[in-house]
């Protein structure tokens, strides 16, 4: 059966309705959205690694979530090998089903959503027909958020795009302070580098997932400095990440040096290492060291996006609107 099938029969099952196209995934499938005694679920597919069945409740938001997290596990009727519990924030839950080759049966889903949904009604509210926002304005139609669906009413949507407007604003006012991401960045760089170089003596190898850390490590200093995501501090960044790493070789090789010849530290060894670095690098793991680092300052690039100051709705059952 495939996911449009599957999925119109679950909202068959399950009362509510499909919607093609739409929801938070993202998929050509879309996915069952409403609204049953003021909880809003969502049900549809999610695909990275695995294929995963996702069901995704909302409620009011609650001052402590765990205590979802507590009923859910001590629920009786939730059953236990029908996937797990994947996060819950204070006013949501996510449930995922993983699968190999056959989704799981519909009716066993559906069940599976009634069942969260008891589950959760002694310790987090529904909604309760008021936009979600100011807790005031009726509010009967879910709209998408971003494809998430909530009760939002029309003046909040407003009120929500104005303050996007008004921080996509104040972002752009700041003026990036580019001494300051410049130190931080460098600083970043020289304790990624002497992590890199330690770590890599210690286990005698060296890891794609360090050079991956120093680009997060080294994206924060540089961004924590200049206050903004800039050009310039996207050119920055990788740089540093690659002389990051470079250097942690460097302090590598002479810690190797040291024990090999029983030397003292000192910083003509540290030196005369960085001077012959390129030829040392040539000739063992180097390139590869090399390598890691500029797959860890890709990383690094991706961390350092501009936020996006955007905020789509878009009412159900219209995905071209
Ligand atoms: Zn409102």
């Amino acid at each position: 059966m495939n996911e449009n099938d599957y999925l119109r029969q679950i909202a068959a099952l399950t009362g509510l309705r499909h919607y093609p196209l739409q929801g938070p995934w993202g998929r050509k499938s879309g996915s069952v959205i409403g609204a049953r005694d003021g909880y809003v679920a969502v049900i549809g597919f999610l695909r990275s690694r695995e294929a995963r069945v996702v069901i995704l409740l909302r409620f009011k938001k609650l001052e402590q979530p765990e205590r979802v997290k507590t009923a859910l596990n001590q629920s009786a009727a939730v059953p236990k090998k029908h996937g797990k519990l994947a996060e819950v924030g204070n006013d949501f839950l996510r449930w995922e089903w993983k699968y190999s080759f056959t989704k799981p049966k519909a009716e066993e889903v559906a069940r599976l959503a009634d069942a969260l949904r008891e589950s959760l009604k002694p310790v987090a509210q529904g909604f309760d027909g008021r936009c979600e926002h100011c807790t005031s304005a009726s509010t009967s139609a879910l709209t998408l958020m971003n494809g998430l669906p909530i009760f939002i009413c029309p003046a909040c949507q407003e009120k929500v795009h104005h303050e996007l407007d008004q921080a996509a604003i104040n972002y752009d006012a700041i003026v990036p302070n580019y001494p300051n991401g410049l130190a931080l960045g460098i600083g970043a760089a020289v304790l990624g580098g002497v992590a890199w170089g330690l770590v890599a003596y210690a286990i005698n190898r060296i890891f794609l997932y360090g050079a991956i850390l120093i680009g997060y490590f080294v994206a924060g200093g540089v961004l924590k400095g200049t206050g903004k995501v800039t050009r310039i501090g996207q050119v920055i960044i990788p740089l540093l990440t690659v002389a990051s790493v470079l250097f942690g070789d460097a302090i590598f090789y002479t810690l190797a040096i040291m024990k090999h010849e029983n030397a003292p530290f000192s910083s003509k060894l540290l030196g005369a290492v960085i001077s012959h670095l390129w030829e040392i690098e040539s000739e063992g793991s180097g390139v590869l060291g090399i390598i890691f680092a500029l797959v860890g300052a890709g990383y690094a690039l991706y961390a350092a996006r501009k936020p996006k100051f955007k905020a789509a709705f878009q009412p159900l059952g219209t995905p071209n609107a």
